[in-house]
């Protein structure tokens, strides 16, 4: 009878890893499953990026580098967010980790003790309460409108601000919403968040993909005083296609980039070799397959928003970043599909994948139970099938 770690029994699985691997199993008997569920691109890591890691290996590059990270890819990120993201750091300001979820990880990490709050503007990516949960502090959410383009008010954030908050996470574009906040949105989070002294903890990793002229911007490049109490994330999965290579990174003070620098040094040491050369090649090489692929999220988003908007009785509004849209199915909650009660997101996915081999996820798990998740990081000719099967599931 040995008593587990009380913390970590509370921690659930990542429901989005979840349903990925359910997919895979559905297809691996040969179901055929049209998947909105996935959260990664669907194209390979350019060519560019994957010679360089080969050349890597026969070179013989593969031992340990430092454990926050290989200073030249630590400069060439310094560059990068300097001519992108008019930011300037060092390479002192920078942790290379496994993967932005692994650089959250450290953050909260850094930054929590227990009573601290962190406040999570809702709908969220699925990691963030329980990344925060596993540094001892509380999540604390605030709802977003859809009316309102997933975006957080002024008002709202003020409202649950207390002498706990220790931070705010700001996602922009987002997961699962694709919302993207514009300067004036930022500077007045900044402006809070300088008053109040809270930490902005700024997950950028998809701000590769951006649609309809619109931009991208850093809140810590507002001014001096944001800057310092921000700390950045960005990666190399999404933007790139590099998944599985498992580079994500973080600037910040060097007061707290040594503290993750220390917890990492520990924990798992540097992130994978091979990947953080290939990265440099990845953030200094060629970037035209980069805006081919954001060329083709953008063609899928646009045909996907449309067709949803012409089936009865769901709907969305059109997403500015990232990969994915979430559609409103409050119409359908409580009434019968196929003979089944839907009484919230999770039973409207699963009659949905049992009924018509449509996989999404299901609103749920990022906190909005009117909504389901679909990523476009697949096929048009899937997208349009997928919808197909889902307009027929509804209203046939
Ligand atoms: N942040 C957001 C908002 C994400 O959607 C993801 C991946 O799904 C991550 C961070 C983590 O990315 P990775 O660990 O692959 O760099």
């Amino acid at each position: 009878n040995i008593k587990l770690s009380k913390k970590n029994l509370n921690i659930t699985p990542s429901v989005t890893l979840t349903i990925d691997a359910k997919i895979k199993q559905m297809k691996s008997e040969g179901i055929d499953v049209i998947s909105f569920g996935v959260g990664e691109p669907d194209f390979h890591t350019p060519d560019n990026i994957k010679k360089a890691a080969v050349k890597v290996i026969e070179k013989g590059s593969t031992g340990y580098t430092a454990a926050s990270g290989l200073p030249q890819l630590k400069e060439v990120i310094c560059q990068k967010l300097e001519k992108e993201n008019k930011l300037h750091y060092k390479p002192e300001n920078i942790i290379v980790s496994n993967g932005a979820k692994h650089s959250l990880f450290n953050i909260f990490q850094a930054i929590c003790n227990p009573d601290d709050e962190v406040v999570i503007p809702t709908p969220y990516w699925v990691s963030y309460p329980e990344l925060v949960k596993m540094a001892d502090a509380t999540p604390v959410y605030i709802e977003c409108s859809e009316d309102n383009g997933f975006k957080l008010k002024k008002e709202d954030l003020i409202s649950v601000i207390t002498r706990n908050t220790k931070a705010i996470i700001l996602n922009s574009p987002s997961n699962p919403t694709g919302s993207l906040y514009t300067k004036e949105e930022l500077e007045e989070i900044a402006e809070i968040a300088v008053k109040h002294d809270i930490l902005v903890v700024a997950d950028e990793i998809y701000e590769k993909l951006v649609y309809d002229g619109e931009e991208h911007i850093s809140i810590a490049s507002l001014n001096e005083e944001i800057k310092e109490r921000t700390i950045v994330i960005n990666g190399m999965s999404k933007g790139y296609a590099m998944t599985g290579w498992r580079i994500g990174y973080t600037a910040s003070n060097t007061e707290i980039a040594k503290i993750m620098g220390n917890i990492q040094s520990h924990a798992t040491s540097n992130p994978n070799t091979i990947a953080q050369y290939a990265s440099i090649e990845g953030l200094t090489g060629d970037q035209t397959s980069i805006e081919e692929m954001r060329r083709a999220f953008d063609e899928r988003r646009k045909y996907m928003v449309n067709r949803i908007n012409q089936i009865k009785d769901i709907s969305c509004i059109t997403p500015k970043g990232a990969f994915y849209v979430m559609m409103n199915i409050s119409k359908w909650i409580g009434r019968e599909i196929k003979g089944n009660k839907i009484k919230n997101s999770i039973d409207f996915a699963e009659v949905l994948l049992e009924n018509a081999n449509v996989a999404i996820v299901p609103g749920l798990a990022f906190g909005a139970d009117d909504f389901i998740r679909l990523s476009y990081a697949t096929s048009l000719e899937n997208i349009e099938e997928g919808l197909n099967r889902i307009d027929n599931f509804l209203n046939s």
